[in-house]
Parts: C-alpha cells; structure tokens; sequence
C-alpha cells in the first residue's frame, strides 16, 4: 500500500494559490509526444490525432464519495485517477492526459496536498498519462477533487455499451464483491477506534479486501490482452456500482436480455470467508457492492475460445433477447429477475 510520512504542516493561507500549484506540479512527467504543452499556460495543447477521442469526467466530494478518516490522501488521489482511466478503458481506448482539479479548505495544509498529488503522479506515472492542467480554488468545508481524463482509441476499436446481441457471452475481468467489503472492514474498525483511541487495527484477515477499497487498479492490462486475444467486445462497461446495476445498464441500451448464472460470479477467498464473518450473502455483494473497477463486456460466442483459457476472464453468463428480460440463475436453479440494486427476491 502507499504509505504516509509527512507529518509537518504549512498552511496554504501563507503559500498563495500560484505557488501552491507549482509547488504541487513541479515533478509532473510528460509521457506522450503529442502533449503539446502541459501545465503552465491558459490551456495545455494536444497534437490533433487520427483516433477518437475519449473525454470522462468524475467528482469526488468529501463526505460523500470517501473519508477522511480511513482514506489516506494518497490513496485517494491514486484512486480518484483510476476512476476516470478505468471508464476509458471500459471504452476500449488509452488514456493518455488527465487534468485535476481540487477546491479545499483552509482545514488541509499543504503537506497533506502533497500526499494526494504524489498518490495522483504515481497513478499518471505508472499508467503513463499526463497531467495537464486543473484548477485550484477555495471551499468553505471539506475537499473536493474533479478528474477529467482523456483517452484516444481507433474509431473501428471504440466499444459501446449498446452493442450487445442476444446469445453473446457475458463476461467479467477479476473478481467481485472485495471493494466493498473493505469498506464495510474500514468502517467497523473506524467505530472500534472512537470508542476506543489506542485499540490497534485489525486488518491481517482482510488485506485484499482493504487493498481493493483503498488502492483499485484500473484494467489497462485487459484492454491490451483483448487486443492481443484479437476480441472486440460488442459491448463494455466499467463496474463502479455493481455488477447488477451494470448488466442492466448494457441490457437497457442494448435492448436485450440476460442470464447471469450465480455459480459463475467470480469471487476471491477473503469475500468468501469475510460474507460468512459477517453474516452477509456473497451474492448480493458482488451484485450490489460496487467500486471493483472491473471490466463487464459482452462477446459473440465465436470468441469463446480465445478467452476461456484466460485466469483473469471469467464467463458469467449470456444475452438474450429482450423479451426474457434480466435473470440471475441461482445455485440451486431458480430464476430471479435482476433488479438495480442486487435481485428481486419478492419475484
Ligand atoms: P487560469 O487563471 O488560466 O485558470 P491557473 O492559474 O488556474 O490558470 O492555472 C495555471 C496553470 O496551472 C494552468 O496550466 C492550469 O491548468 C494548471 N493548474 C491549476 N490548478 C491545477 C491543479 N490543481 N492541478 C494541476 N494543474 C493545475
Ligand atoms: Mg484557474
């Protein structure tokens, strides 16, 4: 994980927002030739390409999105950026630049801006994007922080999420359900430390779990080995807010049906062994839990031999066509309709 060493404190009051911003963005590389111009001018210039372009953005508010108490600045700027690459990648594109933007209160001084700018450089710098601009003002209460990513694909690669056909094979990268459950970890140990200020954290059971909540990686890779594999999905999405609410998000715009077969949900150990811990079902979080920042993409059937090998591809289930509507396959058989957050268990 990323750790935390700075201790000391400079306000920001005393440093002004222009040396504030240097001083933030002094170390920035630039990783793409056509980054024309980064940082430092009214706007950063790119070189016009012959691919498409990709634009995302997402914003993050303190108290809403993440907290303080157990989200380290670090991680939440290493975080904040592979939110905006993994929906860029969920279009089969490359992220190339970023631009940041942030309004924080007089609360935060200056060393803890550079705990989330390191923790936002080691996230450009090790998926090789650039930051290129943001903006930089005041609030009156807490942090808030917006990340514009941009990302370049060849127009023939651009997967959507409307093309999926009925008999496609659904599929997901990863595994699902710990992102969650590493929150619901962070969360318990939280109420432990306020009731008890010197109770030491237990987190040995649930390091995945913590690691998967605190410090998410977004699927670069298996955009690359989808190329490599020589499979273009016919649709994709990012899971950001569960897997159900992803399925449906591709069946509504594709206008078709599926079947997810419960049996097929990939889920790591430590979800297993923690659901039982706390007494909760396996598939409601995978479902439900969100923040996996897995990819979820539909194949034709043709495709089924180029990926079934893969360990870090798993097929879940297919598509149907529209009319047989959205189900889950249970473990022991039945068939129950998916709804937003999770499944119908009243159907
Ligand atoms: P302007 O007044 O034109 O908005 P600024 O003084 O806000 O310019 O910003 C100066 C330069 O610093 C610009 O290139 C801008 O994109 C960049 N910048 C400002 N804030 C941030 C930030 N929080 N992170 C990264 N770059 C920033
Ligand atoms: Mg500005």
């Amino acid at each position: 994980m990323l750790e935390n060493k700075n201790q000391s404190r400079t306000s920001l009051t005393e440093l002004g927002e222009f040396k504030l911003i240097e001083h933030l963005t002094e170390h920035v590389k630039i990783h793409h030739d056509h980054t024309v111009k980064g940082i430092g001018d009214d706007c950063a210039v790119l070189d016009a390409t012959e691919k498409q372009t990709l634009i995302t953005t997402d914003l993050l508010v303190e108290g809403i999105h993440f907290d303080m108490s157990y989200m380290p600045l670090k991680h939440l700027g290493y975080k904040a950026v592979m939110v905006n690459l993994s929906d860029v990648y969920a279009m089969n594109g490359m992220a190339q630049q970023i631009t940041v933007s942030i309004a924080v209160s007089n609360r935060f001084p200056l060393e803890a801006l550079e705990e989330l700018y390191a923790g936002i450089r080691l996230a450009c710098d090790s998926y090789g994007v650039d930051l290129i601009g943001g903006d930089t003002t005041s609030s009156n209460k807490g942090l808030l922080i917006s990340i514009t990513a941009i990302g370049l694909a060849d127009k023939q690669d651009v997967v959507y999420r409307d093309g999926a056909k009925a008999n496609d094979l659904l599929v997901v990268s990863g595994d699902l359900g710990a992102a969650y459950l590493g929150l619901q970890v962070l969360e318990r140990e939280k109420q432990v430390f306020q009731a008890n200020p010197n109770a030491q954290p237990e987190l040995e059971n649930y390091t995945y779990l913590v690691e998967r909540q605190l410090k998410p990686e977004a699927r670069k890779d298996m955009v690359r080995l989808l190329k490599e594999l020589e499979v273009k999905p016919t649709s994709m999405i990012d899971i950001s807010d569960g897997l159900s609410s992803e399925i449906l998000h591709i069946c509504k715009q594709s206008k078709v049906g599926c079947n997810l077969y419960e049996d097929k949900i990939p889920l790591d150990q430590q979800v297993i062994s923690t659901c039982e811990e706390f007494n909760l079902d396996s598939t409601t979080i995978a479902l439900s839990g969100g923040e996996d920042y897995e990819l979820l993409f539909t194949v034709s059937q043709e495709d089924y031999p180029k990926i079934k090998a893969n360990p870090n591809l798993t097929v879940i289930g297919h598509m149907t066509e529209q009319k047989e509507g959205v189900h889950l396959i249970t473990r022991a058989n039945q068939k129950v309709e998916i709804i937003a957050q999770g499944w119908n268990a009243m159907s």
